[in-house]
């Protein structure tokens, strides 16, 4: 019986994916295991305990999976952000950088009210340019952020650093050097 596993146990390292010399951290087989899902998610919230939460933003794709069992947990609203043309109402847009190019992630324009205290989450921290485009769209509709929650941070890309020095609180489960 698997006992006492932590979450990075339930990870699975993919080398050479999608590109040759990246490890790809692989967060479907915890999200496959009962008791590893439900782990990350009771770990994801504990900081935040006692603390108001209005909406819970997931960043797509991962970001949803996480993102609808916290709000679920928490019985507040979940709200999507999602690629360029994805979403079917009026949006707002925030471009950001990749590695290779730039990318557009958008929100809803009515998705969060001003002054709603709004949890951001994602599978994996990485440069934080994703999440930091995520930030950016719910700052705008006037939105608190209490925190960034992901299940895995790469501190050697300084996400942590950058979201950081936005002033916004970083949470996260594990992390790979
Ligand atoms: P960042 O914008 O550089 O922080 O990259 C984070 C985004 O890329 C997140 O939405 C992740 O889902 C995705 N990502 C980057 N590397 C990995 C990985 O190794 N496993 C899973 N997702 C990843």
């Amino acid at each position: 019986m698997k006992n006492r596993l932590n979450v990075e146990d339930y990870i699975r390292t993919i080398p050479d994916f999608p590109h040759q010399g990246i490890m790809f951290r692989d967060v479907t087989t915890l999200f496959n295991d009962p008791r590893g899902f439900r782990m990350a998610i009771d770990l994801l919230l504990h900081p935040y305990a006692g603390l108001q939460i209005d909406r819970v933003v997931g960043l797509e794709a991962r970001g949803f999976i996480l993102g609808g069992a916290i709000a679920h947990q928490l019985s507040t609203g979940f709200v999507p952000i999602r690629k360029k043309g994805k979403l079917p109402w009026r949006t707002i847009a925030q471009d950001y950088v990749l590695e290779y190019g730039e990318a557009t992630v958008e929100i809803h324009e009515d998705a969060i009210q001003p002054g709603e205290q709004v949890l951001i989450v994602d599978d994996l921290l990485a440069t934080g340019g994703t999440a930091e485009a995520g930030i950016k769209l719910v700052e705008r509709l006037g939105g608190n952020i209490l925190g960034c929650a992901f299940v895995v941070d790469l501190p050697d890309l300084g996400g942590r650093r950058r979201l950081e020095g936005l002033g916004v609180d970083v949470h996260a489960l594990c992390s790979f050097e």
